[in-house]
């Protein structure tokens, strides 16, 4: 599964790319950005600061036959979910060509140069048309966290550690990094008013979580083998599932998340792929004794030792009091990918498992991910808003104010390896409408 393309010597003739901390040459990332209006948005990949213009290149015809047809076709019709709808093998035959044209040494630098364009001088949007977003609830650290609020001496409900719980999203609010977050109104009833009202929520919160992009998808009717599973998933982002809490507590009961998480989601614009993150497997953590084995069809040896992902992930809070007094941004979580109950094959396998069609540029929400010390939202971190966090500004929140940015990152690494990032993945509330 690894060739030179993971290479920790390689160079690129890009010299920001070059120990960049998200997009060196062995990531390769993939994104749908624009440069100007009157071009219209094009298939992309990231390079140090640059951005490589994919249409560029072959309109100078510098890819391959298939690589060339792939994006030629795809670049008329749904633009990367087309592309990544064809599988792996694609995949990975345009990550070597453009790796070999990106190289120090290309022989075309002149013609690939030509083709790059600043990130900074464009717009990166939700790569994929999303057909349908599903969150799971994974993070097996955060329910747990979630469940003492509730339930403190039976926090996991029995049927956490044989099903991995998720439910049915909406794809309309899926934003791209950057994108301002409007604090929603709905019913809200703190416990101690006699009524609900509506108005703007008060309780706005942030959740940590992987976004897992499918590629190519199952026939209805068709379940997805879980030694296939990977092979249906196309990249991975980070991803914001904001959360009205107050709102949320209202309506949960008894069918689930509905207004409360659906007025936005915001995730990190690049397509980081599963060739990009070969390198960073790992073998899913073991269960704590007396834990189940996942069933027959959750199980396969192989995703057991390799399918769980050395990711760090990290989330900061910049607010107007910092951002005033020039101190640098909080840092409210680390998480890491690793703590996650579930693989991601076992997410695509569950949800495949009755039948339901994934298609190309469906997102996958994680769940919240936690660590004992650093959980990924400020329910768990602040006990429900009862205990406030004091910032270096000499402000406090328990939830989040009109102004405030919240940010993510996630980096892999390890030894003898280029380390990768995602980009990043921000959003600022605004006052609501
Ligand atoms: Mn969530």
């Amino acid at each position: 599964m690894l060739d030179h393309t993971h290479d920790p010597k390689a160079r690129s003739f890009v010299a920001s790319a070059n120990g960049h901390p998200d997009f060196p040459i062995q990531n390769l990332a993939l994104g749908l950005f624009e440069r100007n209006e009157d071009e219209g948005p094009g298939m992309g990949i990231a390079i140090g600061d640059m951005i490589l213009d994919l249409e560029a290149l072959l309109d100078q015809r510098l890819l391959e036959d298939e690589v060339a047809e792939a994006v030629d076709a795809a670049r008329f019709l749904e633009g990367w979910a087309d592309f990544l709808s064809e599988g792996p093998e694609i995949r990975n035959a345009l990550r070597r060509e453009v790796f070999a044209l990106l190289q120090d040494g290309s022989s075309h630098r002149a013609e690939v140069g030509a083709a790059l364009v600043p990130a900074n001088d464009c717009t990166l949007y939700v790569p994929m048309r999303i057909g349908d977003y599903t969150d799971f609830y994974a993070g097996i650290q955060h329910a747990t966290n979630v469940g003492k609020l509730m339930r403190p001496d039976n926090p996991l409900l029995p049927n956490y550690k044989y099903v991995p719980i998720g439910y049915h999203g909406r794809a309309s609010s899926v934003v791209s990094s950057g994108t301002p977050v409007r604090r929603p109104k709905g019913q809200r009833k703190p416990a101690t008013d006699p009524a609900p009202s509506f108005g703007p929520s008060r309780n706005l919160d942030y959740e940590l979580e992987l976004g897992i992009w499918i590629g190519g998808g199952n026939d209805l009717g068709e379940p997805i083998p879980i030694a296939e599973a990977d092979q249906h998933i196309a990249g991975y982002c980070l991803l914001n599932d904001w959360s009205a809490r107050d709102i949320q507590g209202w309506e949960y009961q008894p069918l689930g998340p509905f207004l409360a998480k659906s007025f936005c989601t915001t995730i990190s614009p690049w397509i980081v792929t599963p060739q990009a993150l070969a390198p960073f497997r790992a073998a899913q953590a073991a269960r704590p004794e007396g834990d189940p084995k996942p069933m027959e069809y959750l199980w396969d040896r192989h995703d057991q030792a390799h399918g769980a992902l050395d990711l760090a992930l990290e989330v900061f809070l910049v607010t107007p009091g910092l951002r005033e007094k020039g101190l640098p941004p909080h840092r409210l979580s680390a998480g890491h990918a690793g703590a996650l109950y579930w693989t991601p094959a076992q997410l695509v396998a569950h949800h495949a498992c009755g039948g339901c069609n994934l298609r190309a540029g469906d997102l996958l929400g994680t769940g919240t991910i936690s660590t004992e010390a650093a959980p990924g939202s400020l329910l768990e971190i602040t006990k429900g808003g009862r205990e406030a966090i004091a910032l270096a500004s000499g402000e406090t929140r328990r939830f989040l104010e009109d102004g405030d940015e919240i940010v993510m990152t996630a980096r892999a690494s390890r030894p003898g390896r280029a380390s990768i990032g995602f980009g990043e993945c921000r959003g600022t509330i605004t006052p609501s409408a």
